[in-house]
């Protein structure tokens, strides 16, 4: 046995302790890793870093492209740590891998806030799977956290599975829109708009200002109809116009953030749900490595090709049949 691994770990920990953004950037590259070894590093790492138990406020911040995402976060973060904060921001794009494109990719996006020594960005890899992606995002904010950020952004765009994923890891879950043409909602999502802490309608300037109050009302008022959740306080979810190209609204937005945080930490909320959060971290991983084993195991593997083409010709229920599956990993 060699003492070198622990070794490295431990410089890796106090490295990233210490608020080193290189060695938080190799952190993040190392919780991407496909690679086994790689993997076992990160959980030794994260294993390391979990006992100091370093909180940021976790914001999801979701929008179909063209509202203003880089422009909100850009205005938003410089905001954020023109206060003494640092802000740390991360990308949940899984339809990358497909359009071949990479939200926060583009160089030239963030620039402002890219050169902040108080900001941290991170693009989002381009080969991802969703699970994957989960996965990827909880440790990387995780790796953030113990850097000292005081505030974690998670951004994604409007694809609806990624918004519930966000929302699961996340402390509070902020939905940009853009102003609506005419009267009718933008065809969100109810289940989207059900997981929405703050609506900021954007663009909240120049000609689109009178739409943008108006699409803010009609907001508003939709979230009124939406059943009450238990961790919300009066008031809450709530709708605000901004405009990102303008700084306009974001300080208020930043204060009904941070109100809103305060509330569900005074009332408990808070502790409970990143409790549970983390319990279904930790049952997703459970899940995710029986599947790994299954995968790797040839004479399972065999077992599930057949069943399944059983399944398929409808020779074998398929309860039946994953029962057979499960029976041979004991
Ligand atoms: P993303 O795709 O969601 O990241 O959107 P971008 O931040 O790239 O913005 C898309 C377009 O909307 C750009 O042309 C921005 O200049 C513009 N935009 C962003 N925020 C605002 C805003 O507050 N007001 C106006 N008028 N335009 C904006």
């Amino acid at each position: 046995m060699t003492d070198q691994p622990r070794d490295a770990h431990d410089d890796m920990a106090e490295a990233i302790l210490a608020g080193d953004r290189r060695t938080l950037s190799r952190a993040i590259t190392l919780v991407e890793s496909g690679r086994a070894d790689h993997r076992a590093r990160a959980e030794a790492l994260l294993d390391r870093l979990a006992p100091a138990g370093r909180q940021a406020l976790r914001i999801g911040l979701s929008g179909t492209p063209g509202v203003g995402k880089s422009t909100f976060i850009e205005a938003f973060g410089g905001l954020v740590t023109a206060q003494g904060l640092r802000v740390a921001v991360l990308a949940v794009d899984p339809s990358s891998a497909r359009s071949g494109g990479s939200i926060l990719g583009d160089k030239t996006r963030m620039e402002r806030l890219a050169r902040d020594p108080r900001a941290f960005i991170r693009p989002s890899p381009s080969q991802a799977q969703l699970g994957g992606v989960a996965r990827r995002t909880r440790e990387a904010v995780a790796l953030c956290e113990a850097a000292g950020f005081d505030v974690v952004l998670i951004e994604t765009v409007g694809v609806g599975q990624s918004e519930t994923m966000v929302a699961t890891m996340t402390d509070l879950f902020v939905l940009l829109l853009a102003p609506a043409g005419g009267d009718e909602l933008q065809g969100v999502k109810r289940g989207i708009m059900e997981m929405a802490d703050l609506i900021l309608v954007n663009k909240a300037d120049g000609d689109l200002k009178a739409a943008a109050t108006r699409t803010t009302a009609d907001y508003a008022g939709a979230l009124r109809l939406l059943r009450k959740r238990p961790q919300d306080p009066p008031g809450f979810p709530k709708a605000l116009p901004v405009s990102a190209l303008e700084l306009a609204g974001l300080q208020t937005a930043w204060e009904e953030m941070c109100k809103l945080a305060d509330w569900r930490r005074a009332e408990g909320h808070w502790a409970a749900t990143r409790a549970s959060q983390a319990r279904d971290w930790f049952e997703e991983e459970v899940r995710a490595g029986l599947l790994a084993r299954i995968a790797r195991d040839p004479a399972i593997r065999a077992r599930l090709d057949a069943l399944g083409a059983a399944v398929a010709a409808g020779t074998a229920a398929p309860s039946r049949a994953a029962a057979e599956v499960l029976a041979a990993l004991d």
